[in-house]
């Protein structure tokens, strides 16, 4: 969009009298630039030299050397006109004298003496006019442009489809459209009986690649065989020229386009030949359209210079010789003669064409000149967004979430299946300033991607992590991101952005957690082992340092119930305590068996000395209440965390002295470690026949 205050605003007065010009200045300055000429030809310079810069001329029409007429002439000639608008001023009031002036193209008049405030304001409106006028001009060329820019695009996706479909890659469609190009140019000039217009030359060039079209009807087998044809197949590869024409006649808008109409030519006919022996309807000379003449000369140098399944490439000398040589079909001999002039070109032609292409696609800065580049880089886009096109196929098969962040733009894209797995949208504009469309759990994710990516380095782009998002429906689960950072080519090596998938991992990692867990766990009782209890409760007194007791627990005489009952029976009894224990614990504690007969537990947040000794006689009373099966005690020992100790190996030790003071105190009871062995604390159950080691039998 161009801005009305990016135009010019120089005001160039042009009058033979000092003082008129002097009056003027004074009632434009200092709003407007002023320049001055004193009489014809030297406003002609002033133009000359300041075209871009004035937007307005006052123009006296009584001069020396040139008048004010001669000068309007002269401007309007040169095409001034259109961007620079004339005012006459003069004192001259005859209608003839003003009529004059308008029809040599000034655009208003203002009369002498001056009136400050006309002056001024017929200044501001015409400047404003014409501002506007080019503003609205510069917008139709943009959108004009921008059709352009459509066109080729749309020309450039059909010509990427035939050249995927025949197997045939790279410059293929260029060569044949420049060369086309090339040919219709030579032949607007040289051939003149044709009267091709300069439009012409693009249309038949642009029309050109779709020669082929009708290819895409033909068999694969048969299109991409690399032995010979069978005679029936070759009718049947022949039928494409017919076939393309059909497809553009079905078209349901632009049937009657020029471009659609040449191509139909070109589809139908480019496999004729000047004496009559090419098919499908076996025209001769001109009957041939000037466009499918020209177009089939292209086709054949390229086929010829290009690998195909059946032939090898020939090179550029070989394929011009065989061509002239007729070798390929007779072609119009005038058309040889403009081809045999290009062709000596024709391979520098195509090395620019090449290298304009590596250095548009290397440097995504650079402004396109010429609609060729814009052409390729199109065609370019399109190939990658191809290969983006089977990978989100892939991935939507496989769950996957696919993303690129793009750092200049702040722009994150996601795979369609972002919506059902994250509840988020595909395009996420400004993503930096948009977390509250964020859970705080998953932003912290997007932050650690950015992160991740921040700390690869280009040798070393890649990257894999695993987080994990909270879904739709409140769910956490589990996804593995590979990343690939991408970095700017110049030296200094900028991070422009991030491409990666999430791979929906939960599945995976909740059965590791089971495995984990298992392996964590003693197989008889289900309770963790000591390695994994004393993990589980240094982290809880990491976390929280004032916070609990750890109880150790072992069962008297065990030995004798085993000798007495069997080894089978002393399992049942393991089994039984540990039930008693789980009653007695929540979900915050710990549990674990730490020895044959011998388990801790850590009560989380129980801090006093009295409330261990009331948990010590609660847990000695379950146990000596139990209904079934063969009796039994334990003798607990408990130790205060951080009293004493903050480490599960220092309490453990001191529980364990306390432990032992309840057997030598004579069993069935418990004690909280008072530092010297002693036990400040008691408890036993009511089952007195214990103390002797005796077992306590069912109630
Ligand atoms: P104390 O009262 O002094 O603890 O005497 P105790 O007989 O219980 O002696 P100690 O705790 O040292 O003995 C533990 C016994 O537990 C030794 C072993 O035979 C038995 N034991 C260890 N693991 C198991 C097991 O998984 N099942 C059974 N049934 N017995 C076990
Ligand atoms: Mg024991």
């Amino acid at each position: 969009m161009h801005e009305l205050n990016s135009f010019p605003k120089t005001v160039l007065i042009v009058d033979d009298s000092p003082i008129n010009r002097a009056v003027l200045e004074n009632i434009l300055q200092p709003d407007y630039p002023i320049l001055q000429a004193q009489d014809g030809l030297e406003a002609i310079s002033q133009v000359e030299q300041h075209e871009n810069e004035i937007a307005i001329i006052l123009l006296d029409i009584i001069m020396p050397k040139l008048d004010g007429f001669g000068v309007l002439d002269h401007l309007k000639n040169a095409g001034v006109l259109e961007n620079i608008p004339v005012v006459i001023i003069s004192s001259e009031t005859s209608a003839q004298f003003i009529k004059r002036g308008y029809t040599r193209g000034a655009i208003d008049y203002i009369q002498r003496p001056f009136d400050p405030e006309i002056v001024q304001q017929c200044v501001i409106n015409t400047i404003m006019l014409y501002s506007k006028q080019k503003a609205l001009r510069a917008m139709v060329d943009e959108q004009v442009r921008e059709m352009e820019r459509n066109n080729t695009l749309m020309i450039d996706i059909l010509s990427n489809v035939m050249e995927i479909r025949s197997h045939e890659s790279g410059m293929h469609i260029t060569h044949i459209r420049a060369l086309t190009e090339l040919m219709m140019r030579t032949v607007s000039e040289r051939l003149t009986e044709y009267e091709i217009q300069l439009q012409d030359i693009k249309t038949v060039a642009d029309a050109s690649v779709f020669h082929d079209i009708g290819k895409i009807g033909i068999p694969e087998a048969i299109l991409n065989k690399p032995g010979k044809l069978t005679a029936q197949e070759f009718e049947t590869i022949k039928e494409h020229t017919a076939l393309g024409e059909q497809m553009l006649h079905r078209l349901i808008f632009g049937e009657n386009e020029p471009l659609v109409c040449c191509a139909r030519d070109i589809c139908r006919w480019h496999h004729e030949r000047w004496d009559g022996k090419g098919y499908p309807d076996g025209l001769k000379g001109d009957e041939i359209p000037i466009s499918a003449q020209v177009a089939a000369i292209a086709d054949v140098y390229d086929a010829l210079t290009c690998k195909r399944v059946y032939k090898p490439a020939y090179s550029h000398e070989q394929a011009v010789q065989m061509i002239l040589d007729g070798e390929c079909g007779q072609f119009n001999p005038r058309l040889m003669e403009c081809f045999k002039d290009i062709a000596v070109d024709l391979p520098a032609h195509f090395e620019a064409l090449v290298q304009e292409h590596s250095r548009y696609v290397s440097n995504d800065d650079q402004p396109s000149h010429g609609d060729q580049m814009v052409a390729i880089s199109q065609k370019e886009l399109y190939r990658l967004e191809q290969e983006k096109t089977k990978y989100r196929f892939i991935a939507s098969l496989s769950n996957e979430v696919l993303f690129e962040y793009n750092r200049s733009s702040d722009v994150l894209t996601l795979s369609e299946s972002a919506f059902p797995q994250f509840g988020l949208a595909t395009v996420i504009a400004r993503i930096s300033q948009n977390q509250s469309l964020f859970s705080s759990e998953n932003w912290e994710v997007v932050q650690k991607i950015k992160d991740t990516a921040q700390q690869t380095i280009p040798e070393e782009p890649t990257a894999q992590l695993n987080v994990r998002i909270l879904c739709p429906g409140g769910q956490m689960r589990w996804y593995e991101v590979t990343l690939r950072s991408m970095w700017s080519a110049d030296p200094k090596s900028i991070l422009t952005g991030i491409i990666g998938r999430f791979m929906n991992v939960d599945h995976q990692m909740a059965e590791r957690d089971t495995l984990l867990d298992q392996a964590q766990r003693d197989s008889l009782t289900g309770l963790y082992h000591r390695g994994a209890a004393q993990a589980r409760i240094d982290h809880i007194i990491e976390k929280k340092p004032s916070c609990g007791a750890l109880l150790v627990i072992d069962i008297d005489n065990f030995k004798s119930i085993n000798d007495q009952y069997g080894h089978s029976a002393g399992d049942e009894i393991i089994k039984r305590l540990v039930a008693i224990i789980i009653e007695n614990t929540r979900k915050e504690d710990v549990a674990a068996r730490v020895g044959g007969d011998e388990f801790v537990v850590f009560l989380a947040n129980v801090t006093s000395e009295q409330n261990v000794t009331l948990y010590l006689q609660r847990l000695l009373g379950s146990i000596a209440q139990r209904k079934t099966g063969h009796g039994f005690t334990v003798s607990i020992g408990a130790a205060l965390c951080p009293r004493d100790g903050d480490r599960y190996a220092q309490l453990f030790i001191k529980a364990d002295q306390a432990m032992y003071g309840s057997k030598r105190a004579g069993k069935n009871q418990g004690g909280v470690y008072d530092g010297g062995n002693r036990m400040l604390a008691s408890s036993q159950s009511n089952c007195d026949d214990l103390h002797s080691g005796n077992t306590c039998a069912a109630h």
